[in-house]
Order: C-alpha cells, then sequence, then structure tokens
C-alpha cells in the first residue's frame, strides 16, 4: 500500500487548485503537479483544467469534505469522499459544496458511477440532488454526467422517534414525514418541476428522472431493524456490485437514524471502508474485518466544559470520541485509519497533531486526520 497525505496543514480558502495540490504532498504530489493542466488566468484566480490521470489505475481515496454537521465553516465542506477504481469514481456522502469539491480535486462528472449514501441527515446529502440538477442539466468543463447514475441509499425510517429530552414537536410533511432516498430523490424532481421544464424546453436539457436509478437499499428479512432497534448485530449484505467493486453494508447506530449504514468496498487492488455516522458499532468492526483503509467519524469533546453533560451523552450515542477510534480499528485489524466526518466540539482549529495521537491510542497502524481535498493512494495498481 501506498500512502500520500499531507501534514494536515489546514485548508486554504477559497479553495483552489493549490489547495488541491498541497494536500497531496510527497512523491503524488509532484506527479499530480506535473499531471495537472490548470492555468493562471488572473490574479489569485486559476482555471482548473480535468485531469484524472492520477486516478486512472489503481484504487484511490479522496476526501471532498470533511466536516460534521451543518454548521456552514469556511475550514471544511461537508461531508464527501470519492473513491476511485482505475478512473471510475464512487461517492460516498455529498454533503456541502461536494459538485464543487468533486471538480476541486480534477475528477469529470463522466466518470462518476454510483453514489452512495449512508443516511439521510442533510450534512450529508445538501449537495446530492446538485449531482442530478445542476451537473446533470448542462456539461461543465469536465464534460457531461453520463447518465444513468446509480444512486444507493436508506429507505424509509417507517415512523418517527419522540423529541429527546420530552415534549411536543411539529412534523415536517406529515403525510410523508420519513421519505428515503427514491421517494426524496422524487420530490426534489417535483420542487424544481419548473426549471427542469424550463431547462428541457428551452436549451435540451435533459429530464433529471432519466438521470439516475435510485435504489432504496432493503435490509435483510431475518434482520430485525427498525426505527426502535436501529443497529442489531448483523452480518455485512452485499449491496451492489459491478466490474470494479462489491460494494457492502452494516447497519450502525446513530442515535435516532434509522436506516445508517456503513459501507464496504472491495476491490481487486485492496478495499476500503466507511464507518458513515456511527457511535461504537460490533456491525462496523464485523464489516471492516481487515480492511486496508478504515474511513471513521470521530468526534472530541474533551474538555467541553460548557456543554451540559446529559449533551455530551447524547452526542456520544451518535458519535465516536476520537479517543475511542484507534480501539476501533485495532479490533477490525484495519490496516490504516483515516478520521474524517470530524467534530470537535473544544478546539478551533482543529490540533491536528493532538488528534493523530488521540486516535492511535490501542491502534498500531497508521493514522491519518484528514483534510479536504486529501488524496490517498491505497493501490497504484
Ligand atoms: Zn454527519
Ligand atoms: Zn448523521
Amino acid at each position: 500500500m501506498c500512502w500520500t497525505c499531507n501534514d494536515a496543514s489546514p485548508v486554504q480558502a477559497p479553495l483552489t487548485r493549490r489547495a488541491v495540490l498541497s494536500g497531496m504532498g510527497g512523491l503524488a504530489a509532484v506527479t499530480a503537479l506535473s499531471a495537472c493542466g490548470g492555468t493562471k488566468t488572473n490574479e489569485g484566480f486559476r482555471s482548473i483544467q480535468p485531469d484524472d490521470r492520477a486516478f486512472s489505475t489503481g484504487l484511490h481515496v479522496v476526501t471532498l469534505g470533511t466536516q460534521a454537521g451543518p454548521p456552514v465553516e469556511l475550514e471544511r465542506a461537508g461531508i464527501s469522499t470519492a473513491l476511485i477504481v482505475d478512473g471510475a469514481v464512487y461517492l460516498v456522502d455529498c454533503g456541502r459544496g461536494s459538485t464543487t469539491q468533486y471538480i476541486h480535486a480534477g475528477l469529470r462528472f463522466s466518470a462518476l458511477r454510483s453514489i452512495f449514501i449512508t443516511h439521510l441527515h442533510a450534512d450529508h446529502i445538501a449537495d446530492y440532488y446538485n449531482f442530478i440538477i445542476l451537473a446533470g442539466s448542462a456539461p461543465n468543463f469536465t464534460g457531461d454526467v453520463l447518465s444513468p447514475i446509480d444512486v444507493y441509499g436508506p429507505g424509509s425510517a417507517g415512523a418517527l422517534p419522540g423529541k429527546f429530552g420530552g415534549g411536543d414537536v411539529g412534523t415536517v410533511a406529515p403525510n410523508n414525514p420519513t421519505p428515503g432516498m427514491r421517494d426524496l430523490t422524487e420530490l426534489c424532481s417535483q420542487a424544481y418541476a419548473y426549471s427542469s421544464n424550463i431547462f428541457m424546453r428551452d436549451s435540451g436539457a435533459p429530464d433529471p428522472r432519466d438521470l439516475v436509478r435510485v435504489n432504496d437499499i432493503g435490509i435483510p428479512g431475518h434482520v430485525p431493524a427498525s426505527y426502535v432497534n436501529t443497529s442489531p448485530t448483523m452480518e455485512p449484505f452485499v449491496v451492489m456490485r459491478d466490474d470494479n467493486v462489491i460494494v457492502s453494508a452494516s447497519l450502525v447506530p446513530h442515535g435516532p437514524v434509522f436506516p445508517s449504514f456503513a459501507y464496504r468496498f472491495d476491490t481487486k487492488y485492496g478495499s476500503a471502508t466507511f464507518s458513515g455516522d456511527t457511535t461504537y458499532s460490533e456491525n462496523l468492526i464485523t464489516l471492516a474485518r481487515s480492511t486496508d483503509v478504515l474511513l471513521h467519524e470521530a468526534v472530541n469533546v474533551r474538555g467541553a466544559t460548557n456543554v451540559p453533560a446529559e449533551v455530551l451523552s447524547h452526542i456520544l450515542e451518535s458519535h465516536v470520541e476520537v479517543q475511542e477510534v484507534g480501539a476501533v480499528a485495532e479490533r477490525a485489524d484495519a490496516k490504516q485509519l483515516i478520521l474524517t466526518h470530524i467534530g470537535d466540539r473544544v478546539t478551533s482549529p482543529l490540533p491536528v497533531q493532538q488528534w493523530e495521537s488521540w486516535a492511535a491510542v490501542g491502534y498500531r497502524g497508521t493514522v491519518r486526520v484528514a483534510s479536504d481535498l486529501q488524496h490517498f493512494i491505497v493501490n497504484r495498481g
């Protein structure tokens, strides 16, 4: 396995091609730099030319956005990761800004094969429909979305839990309060109907409904999962396979959210496992067994003296403390650990070296704390 990663230096804003390259570091950075076609057109601005030769063979991971949660921050884009196999792109989550980050990374929309959504929190899907309604409506300098894109994500939760802490709360869309991936996509199509109908008539844009094949992931019938039993012990199951990847999933516990999936991609070059949003999970450890790369979420609450104890414990019902994540990687026998979906409730900017030393406790492999637009070469092929 070969790795390229930087010293976790803070991401510059606004993001530029330079930011992409500074996130690559080492030998591959030199290679990528010489391969990039970016040209300086005026002060402070670079036009980015599509150049995905760095990804044309082997298994790669690019962290497009690495932030946990809804806040709109400059330092990190919303959670989204590209896994690339021999040039074919598989996206895991589509957080805020991921369409823009996608092209910052040098990826072509025409290379996008499939989208996998771990769960339906807004910070994981904020840019999902932009891949369809914007990138799919008209080609940019990287070309067209080659449709249809296959989308895999949660089905309906079926029902809603009560309010944390008790009391009354309203319900948005009471006739369909828990839309799954297919309903969500259809409802987006309806909401954007006027724009789509005009674009289709005025500029020959495709019908957005033809650009995707959306699959609500069916949970095996023998697994007693529901919105009140969100992550019973289970074996992973295969969600999808094509000529590049076999994708398996398992349910992980993420507070009241159901379903919340972790995904594992097995390829001829090795494997990568995505925790999604989860607290400590035996299902994830089973899914990630001996994986080459474990991309795991993490949160730091140590020292959060201004947050009530019950709120802290509530956070930890949905997330894993960075101080505990090394033990997860060790138990899974993961060869490498990348932290992404970063949430620090105490310190800003992120003390990266502190985080890496926390995550290394109890783990014998290599730990990296990802920044946006970081390129990890898992196997050059
Ligand atoms: Zn999240
Ligand atoms: Zn979440």
